[in-house]
Order: C-alpha cells, then sequence, then structure tokens
C-alpha cells in the first residue's frame, strides 16, 4: 500500500480506542467536562448500564452556538492554548479529544446554552454511509443554562469494540465507580445518578465538613466513615487531607483506595508505595488499608499529561511526594491510640 493521509473520521476512531474503552470512560470523560464548566448540579441518566444511552445534563457556562461545530473538531480545547499553558494546566480537560472521538463511535447529541443567550442549541453529527461525519447547522432548542450531552449505541458503528462489552450489569458498574470517584474529588457539586428508573445516588453539594463527612459516609460505607480518621496537612508545599481508615478497617482486597492530586484520581506506584509503607508496621500481612485523600501541591509540579487517560501522573520531584506522604501518614497512624489500632478485623 502506498501512504495515504487518513481520513478524520478514521482518525477520531483510532483516538477513540485510546480514550474510550467502554461507556464508564465516556461518563469519565463527559463528567471532567461538565467540572471543568463550573457546574454546580449534575443529573446522570443512563439507560441498560450505558450501552442504550449515557446522557448527562449539567448547569456550567454552556458551550455558544457558534462553538458547537468546534467542540467537536479535534483537537479543539477552550483549555489551554499554549505550552506555558500546558504546564500549569488546573482544568481535568486539555487534550481537545474526548467529544469528537466519543461521537466518531456512537450517536451524539448536544444541546447548550450559554447564560447571555435566550435560548440553547442543538447538534448531532451524522455519520454517512461512507463513514465520515456530517454537520447541519444548529438548530434551536429549549434548554436551562448548561449542557445536556446524550450518547447512544456506543460503538454502533465499531463491531470489533463492541464485542469487547461486557454485560449490562458489568459495564454500569464500572460507570458506577466512576461516578463514585469523581463524586468524591467534588464536594461542592450536587451529583445524580439514575439507571433506568431507578435512583441510585442523590448527593447534595456539601459545602462544609458534615456534608462532607455524610458523602464518604454515602460512597465509602458508613463502616469506613466510622474507623477512619480525618487529617489536614501541610508542609514544604504539599498538602494532604481527607480520611484514612484505621487498622480496624482493613479490608482484603484493595478495593476501597481513592487517590486524588489535584482533584484528579490517580494510581501512581509512588503513592501506593508511600502509603502501604506507612500502613506496614499496623497491618497485617495480606491486609489492604482503606483510604479517600487529597494530595495538593502546585500544578506545576506534577506532569498530568502522561497518558491520555490522565490517570497516571508524573511527580517533578517523586522523592519529596513520596517522603511527605509516608511521613504524614505514619505519624497520624501512630497517634491513634493503641486501643483503637486494634487487631485487624477479617
Ligand atoms: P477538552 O476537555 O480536552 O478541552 P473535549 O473534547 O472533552 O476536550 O471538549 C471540547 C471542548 O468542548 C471543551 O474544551 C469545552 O470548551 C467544550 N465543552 C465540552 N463539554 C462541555 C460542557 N459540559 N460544558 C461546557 N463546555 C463544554
Ligand atoms: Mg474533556
Amino acid at each position: 500500500m502506498s501512504i495515504k493521509q487518513l481520513p478524520p473520521h478514521l482518525v477520531n476512531q483510532i483516538a477513540a480506542g485510546e480514550v474510550v474503552e467502554r461507556p464508564a470512560s465516556v461518563v469519565k470523560e463527559l463528567l471532567e467536562n461538565s467540572i471543568d464548566a463550573g457546574s454546580k448540579k449534575i443529573e446522570i441518566d443512563i439507560e441498560q448500564g450505558g450501552l442504550k444511552r449515557i446522557r448527562i445534563r449539567d448547569d456550567g457556562k454552556g458551550i455558544p452556538k457558534e462553538e458547537l461545530a468546534l467542540a467537536l473538531s479535534r483537537h479543539a480545547t477552550s483549555k489551554i492554548a499554549s505550552l506555558d499553558d500546558l504546564e500549569h494546566v488546573a482544568s481535568l480537560g486539555f487534550r481537545g479529544e474526548a467529544l469528537p472521538s466519543i461521537a466518531s463511535v456512537s450517536r451524539m447529541t448536544i444541546s447548550s446554552r450559554t447564560e447571555d443567550n435566550e435560548q440553547g442549541w442543538t447538534v448531532s453529527p451524522q455519520h454517512r454511509d461512507d463513514g465520515a461525519e456530517a454537520f447541519d447547522d444548529p438548530e434551536p432548542t429549549a434548554h436551562a443554562k448548561g449542557t445536556t450531552i446524550e450518547v447512544r449505541d456506543l460503538f454502533y458503528n465499531v463491531p470489533a469494540r463492541r464485542k469487547f462489552l461486557k454485560t449490562e450489569n458489568t459495564e454500569f458498574k464500572h460507570l458506577q465507580e466512576v461516578v463514585k470517584k469523581i463524586s468524591l474529588s467534588n464536594f461542592q457539586i450536587g451529583i445524580t445518578l439514575r439507571h433506568g428508573q431507578r435512583n441510585l445516588l442523590t448527593l447534595q453539594p456539601a459545602l462544609e465538613r458534615v456534608g462532607a463527612d455524610r458523602r464518604v459516609s454515602e460512597i465509602c460505607g458508613p463502616a469506613f466513615m466510622e474507623q477512619s480518621l480525618y487529617l489536614d496537612y501541610e508542609a514544604a508545599g504539599l498538602k494532604l487531607w481527607g480520611w484514612v481508615g484505621l487498622p480496624t478497617f482493613s479490608r482484603s482486597q484493595a478495593d476501597l483506595q481513592y487517590f486524588y492530586v489535584n482533584g484528579r484520581i490517580i494510581k501512581d506506584r509512588v503513592v501506593t508505595h508511600a502509603v502501604r509503607q506507612a500502613y506496614s508496621d499496623v497491618l497485617f500481612h495480606g491486609r489492604h488499608p482503606a483510604y479517600a485523600l487529597f494530595l495538593e501541591l502546585a500544578p506545576e509540579k506534577v506532569d498530568v499529561n502522561a497518558h491520555p487517560t490522565k490517570h497516571e501522573v508524573r511527580f517533578r520531584d517523586a522523592r519529596l511526594v513520596h517522603d511527605f506522604l509516608y511521613r504524614t501518614l505514619h505519624q497520624a497512624l501512630a497517634d491513634v491510640r493503641p486501643n483503637e489500632a486494634a487487631e485487624s478485623a477479617p
């Protein structure tokens, strides 16, 4: 074969392979967009585990009519404009890839209204028979300030990907886990989750500690809330706060471990190692700690552009972060009275 430039829809579908694995990944990208838009309330409506329909409605700043088509084009973002911006990025998104990728492998409709507009506008890219995408002009629609994005029939046009999707139940579990992770790092946002006719999560905005405790209890369970301690510590430009499970609340699996860096959920070896080490004196071998922890540091001290899904980060000074986490947690656990740090429950 001779060398040919790939058509844009194919480029989008290839990119979708990196960002969109399953309904849960769509929900993650859409929620991050709603959060970046400054939303105070987000409603998530799911049908058939997200395979049939995902609809996310927010009350954020909205997308102007003239930018609707742009939002759907590749590498179009309102969040960064230069390399310098990238190094200081504080928003969750910045690649401008999610919407075009998702749109290329589903039937998507975007409706949105900005504050200074009396009405909303809606677009729905069509896939032609040759695969290319076609946009009609936006149509007027009734919409409150904010954005609604609906994603139907994920992978309907990519049978090879659709095959890898699991049952509705399994897909919904993944999706629910994403909603939990995001709810934990955005206490100020009210979030609801519905699956078919069922209301699964109704979280009020939590502006104070009590509200935050209630949300943690709702998401991590009341037992965790009762058997955890709250910490809030700052040193050398690093701040760590959140809830750490007492040794009495250890788990047989590492299934209750939420760690955020500047509001972004991450999985990182430096972090996992530091936490495990801090617990090593107080937990039995084979038991896992539970925690919901938030690390905050200047954005330029951490590189979030390490992976398309942004689950991984690179700390500029990994050693400093490791030692800070280890010392802070070790101290917090050592301060617990010995009778509270009783033997691990099975
Ligand atoms: P990124 O988030 O990396 O910028 P996306 O493809 O996810 O890229 O979104 C493209 C652009 O569309 C965003 O930069 C933003 O301007 C706009 N956008 C997407 N979702 C929303 C939303 N819910 N509210 C307001 N603007 C949005
Ligand atoms: Mg985005």
